[in-house]
């Protein structure tokens, strides 16, 4: 059978199992059209530019003359651009329909944070312009600054770091410069609950401490006794993230704040998961020393494919003077920057970032603040956790919850509703996709069996709401009637099929080689 290089017939068959090849000569389907990597579809000896032949000039480059085709793909503008076209036709997006990907907070982007960003004034600023020209933008980030404080009841905020992750990392070192400050250099070991985002302990084992694993009671909460007994002098903190990864409020969370400050260490939260409690909860009232807050969920930024996230960090009174430069501040009319250490206030641990953070998201987290108003934010953060419940309480009946009693903003599921089916999570998620879901966060956290972590937001109505759970009853119910092969194969509608994710994550293809080169 002639095959392309994506192993589709390229020629029609017969005599052959219609099951057994993809359904079309040509990979594509509909107007969805297959789509190969630029280099297969360029031709070496092809370019989108013509230059003339240099005439009379002899050549300067000596022994760097290329004497062979550097192998970039040849193809017109026309032809480049629509390869790209086709790629993002095929990218599953927030503004295509729901997106239940669970602790990720998959919100809509309201169009107005989009217009702002784009005003002359603020898209066309550059980091290295005289403060004088600058000062609204300036402003924005004074008073972003002070609605993160607000909300969250710290002290301080560094806006620079460009991620959750990025923020976590920054509030790690801003504990380790407070306990070398202290002397306390043999505080190296920082407690993580079993449930926590992979990044907590990658941070604190970056930052150079040691994990030591805090185990979940059966009410999917922070075993309060096991914490007790791992505190000891050499311990330099906990990172806990509130609500936590099952989707859970830590009720004891004061007593874990008092415990692990009396015993001499700080408290880092992650906050990714403050779009359940904003303007309903203050994380500095509960005791937090440190805190990320991801703009890019709580805030309504774009997560922007693998782009612009920003994670800025807040501070209690204890780490405030270690927090890193640059800083605004207000001195009369005046908006300006501490750029340098020896200028700041307390002793910054360093800087995260060459320049200030991502100011494209500052406005839009800004006008997502102003548009909404303080009791706005509140009503956000109710219906969020309204939602999750209302989908909670749809589908506890066809599939399990893996805790009992009511969620916070996302609903968690186990596999026992397909125990005996011969249907997987991963199979069930497939089965989504053909129904045209986005499957939800699958297998996460680590301490509920075959996870399946389901955060609609605020912004999905009743009846989008409504839809999803009625597809995933349907879906339920034909694992449990032993449709089992509508599952193996899933997903049959989607332009790529199963993947072999085992072979694609232990021996990935990362870069295109010619077959052979000129
Ligand atoms: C998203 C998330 C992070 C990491 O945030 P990024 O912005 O993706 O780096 C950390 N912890 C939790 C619980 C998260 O959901």
């Amino acid at each position: 059978m002639a095959m392309n290089s994506q192993g589709r017939p390229s020629r029609p068959v017969h005599g052959v199992d219609p099951g057994a090849y993809p359904d079309t000569f040509s990979g594509s389907r509909g107007l969805d059209q297959a789509e190969p990597l630029l280099f297969e579809r360029g031709e070496l000896n092809n370019t989108g530019v013509d230059l003339p032949e240099l005439k009379g000039t002899p050549s300067r480059l000596g022994t760097f003359e290329r004497d062979a085709n550097m192998g970039m793909p040849g193809l017109s503008e026309p032809e480049a651009m629509r390869h790209y076209v086709r790629l993002s036709r095929k990218n599953y997006a927030i503004d295509l329909g729901l997106y239940p990907l669970g602790s990720c907070t998959m919100k809509h982007n309201p169009r107005l944070n989009e217009k702002m960003a784009r005003l002359p004034g603020f898209i066309d600023v550059h980091p290295l312009q005289p403060e004088s020209t600058v000062q609204g933008a300036l402003e924005v980030m004074g008073e972003l600054a002070h609605w993160l404080i607000t909300l969250t009841n710290t002290k301080a905020v560094a806006l620079s770091p460009k991620a959750g992750a990025h923020g976590e990392l920054c509030g790690m070192l801003a504990i380790r410069a407070a306990l070398d400050a202290k002397g306390q250099t043999h505080r190296r070991r920082v407690l993580v609950p079993e449930s926590a985002h992979g990044t907590n302990p990658a941070t604190a084992a970056q930052c150079g401490f040691i994990c030591d694993e805090i185990p979940a009671d059966d009410t999917g909460r922070v075993d309060l006794a096991a914490l007790e007994a791992k505190l000891g002098d050499d311990v330099a903190g906990i990172m806990l993230t509130n609500p936590n990864t099952c989707g859970l409020f830590e009720r004891d969370i004061i007593k874990i704040a008092d415990l692990i400050h009396k015993s001499g260490g700080y408290f880092y939260c992650d906050g990714a998961n403050f779009n359940a409690i904003m303007g309903r909860v203050r994380p500095g009232d509960l005791g937090i020393d440190a805190m990320h807050i991801n703009l890019h969920k709580t805030f309504s930024t774009p997560h922007g494919g693998g782009g612009p996230g920003a994670g800025p960090t807040v501070f209690s009174e204890a780490l405030a003077p270690f927090a890193p430069v640059p800083y605004v501040i207000q001195e009369g009319e005046t908006w300006r920057l501490v750029e340098q250490e020896a200028d700041a206030e307390g002793e910054p641990f360093g800087r995260m970032v060459a320049f200030h953070g991502q100011m494209g998201m500052f406005t839009r987290a800004l006008t997502y603040m102003l548009s909404h108003g303080s009791d706005g934010l509140r009503q956000a953060a109710e219906d969020a956790v309204l939602n999750a419940n209302y989908i909670l309480a749809r589908l506890k009946s066809v599939m399990t919850p893996a805790f009992d009693g009511t969620c916070m903003h996302e609903a968690l599921f186990d596999d026992r509703f397909l125990k005996d089916t011969g249907v997987t999570t991963l199979d069930f998620a497939k089965a989504m996709i053909d129904e045209g879901y986005h499957p939800m966060t699958m297998y996460f956290p680590l301490v509920v069996h075959g996870a399946m972590l389901i955060e609609p937001t605020e912004t999905e109505s009743k009846s989008g709401l409504d839809r999803f759970c009625d597809t995933l009853i349907g879906l339920a119910e034909a694992a449990k009637g032993g449709d089992k092969d509508r599952f193996l194969a899933a997903p049959i509608h989607a332009p790529t099929k199963r993947l072999d994710e085992t072979r694609a994550a232990r021996t990935p293809v990362l870069r295109w080689t010619p077959e052979a080169a000129e």
